[in-house]
């Protein structure tokens, strides 16, 4: 495929940019490119993804001027190995960033560094530490900012100093992440109940790896089970709040597509909209994002919108994973050096409809727990867990016990009936892919569990998320 800078401009804007070069400020011939991650978005909570009604207006309307990828899946189920596999295209068993503390390597280059060799201006305003200097995810990137909330006017004054040249702006934004915000018709109290309830709920899932402890060592699961009980019973507000917070990032979104429309740069730019993971609400009798790799906590929104809105309304079916994004992008752009040793795919094929192979199996998701314990899914599942999609067939991988669960998501697709019994032939064959891939998790000894030295500010934060304890 030839780059999209060059099949998407008009002739008569390209006749115009000609003239203007050099003396207007216009982008050089580059592509502008905007990754847009709205943390904790399960797919099945957004409009594009069928939720009705729709909490995501804007959304649908992105979604309306997008290719639409209906099955894609976060790396890994929490947002330090998934934002580092999307800006590596490596799994996480490859980066092995999986727990505080750990970095990207220094011999790993990024896409924000590539972008940056490029030539493109290079922008980063997250809200979840996560994603910046704590992971190494800062690097390559000209500004890296922490921001409370991501929207066009914290934007404005780096696009002002961007000026004409060309961009990556990376913005993460969290508000789905708990702690809720707001949710009209759910008294505040309430709210002030659920937020309260989930940070305990998380502080017992961690209290080994706080204390720097083996992960199960403190055996709490009574006091865990009491908490589920306590928050399940409240379900139904969570959600409200949940939802609430999506329209929340939603607007946020808006509010950027609105920005740089007003600028005149959002029609030829490339704008991806994805999510690191999504979030179990109840669901397998799990809450919160990192205990498995069930579809509520791994499935996720993946919308790309081309310049002039090519492909407008095109879905995918195929499985796809955030690992794609570097090599999709390097062929859209025609700059291979940005697909330079990533492990994802490129989806132009499926996009341009010249896609012959489809169905294979495929790994989708990692997750290589180190720092919290909850029971019974740990019991059941160990900390190393491998999920793999082939057809309609889903497997997930559990290393401790060496087991396969095996759901065919076309008849079931709540992930309810293990069929790996019936299957044997599957499920032994996907075992085998799984444990190769898992291989270099395995062999890995890494060092005991500790919390690591952190800048106050990133502390601050992370404290404001749930993620330290005060
Ligand atoms: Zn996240």
């Amino acid at each position: 495929m030839k780059p999209v800078a060059r099949t998407a401009l008009r002739p008569w804007l390209a006749l115009l940019a000609l003239l203007f070069l050099g003396c207007s400020g216009a982008p050089e011939d580059r592509q502008d490119v905007v990754i847009f991650l709205i943390d904790t978005l399960r797919a099945d909570r957004t409009g594009p993804y069928g939720r009705f009604p729709s909490p995501t207006p804007s959304l649908d309307g992105f979604a309306a001027e997008s290719i639409v990828f209906e099955q894609a899946y976060a790396p890994a189920p929490w947002t330090l190995p998934s934002a580092v596999s999307l800006m590596t295209s490596q799994p996480l068993c490859e980066h092995r960033v999986a727990v505080d503390g750990e970095t990207v390597a220094p011999e790993v280059v990024t896409l924000a560094e590539r972008m940056a060799e490029g030539g493109r201006r290079t922008g980063s305003f997250i809200s979840n530490p996560y994603a910046g200097a704590t992971s190494g995810l800062d690097r390559g990137f000209d500004t890296a900012k922490l921001v409370q909330g991501t929207t066009g006017d914290r934007l404005a004054p780096w696009l002002d100093d961007v000026g004409g040249r060309a961009f990556f702006l990376y913005a993460h934004n969290i508000s789905p992440h708990d702690p809720y915000n707001g949710a009209r018709g759910v008294p505040k109290e309430r709210k002030v109940e659920v937020n309260e309830l989930f940070d305990r709920f998380r502080h017992l899932g961690r209290e080994d790896w706080l204390a720097g402890r083996p992960l199960g060592t403190t055996r709490n699961e009574v006091a865990q089970d009491a908490l589920r009980v306590e928050i399940e019973a409240r379900a139904d507000a969570i959600g409200r709040l949940y939802e609430a917070d999506i329209q929340r990032a939603d607007r946020q979104l808006e509010s950027v597509v609105e920005e740089l429309r007003r600028r005149g740069r959002f029609d030829d730019a490339i704008f991806i909209v994805l999510s690191d993971h999504g979030e179990a609400l109840g669901e397998h009798q799990e809450w919160q994002h990192d205990q498995s790799l069930h579809e509520e906590v791994i499935r996720v929104p993946m919308l790309i919108r081309l310049p002039g809105a090519e492909h407008a309304g095109l879905r995918i079916s195929e499985p796809v994973s955030l690992l794609d994004v570097a090599p999709t992008l390097a062929e859209l752009l025609g700059e291979p050096a940005l697909a330079e040793n990533a492990r994802g795919r490129s989806l132009v094929p499926w996009i341009e409809g010249r896609a012959v192979a489809g169905g294979e199996a495929r790994v989708v998701s990692t997750r290589w727990n180190r720092k919290k314990h909850y029971e019974p899914a740990a019991a059941r599942r160990g900390n190393l867990n491998v999920a793999i999609r082939e057809g309609s067939w889903k497997a997930i991988w559990n290393a401790g016990p060496d087991t396969l669960e095996l759901y065919d998501l076309a008849r079931d697709p709540r992930e309810l009936r293990d069929r790996s019994g019936e299957e044997i032939e599957r499920a032994q064959r996907l075992a085998a892919l799984a444990r190769e891939h898992a291989a270099p998790c395995l062999d890995a000894s890494p060092e005991a569990p500790s919390v690591p030295e952190l800048d106050e500010s990133v502390r601050e934060r992370l404290r404001e998320l749930g993620y330290l304890d005060p």
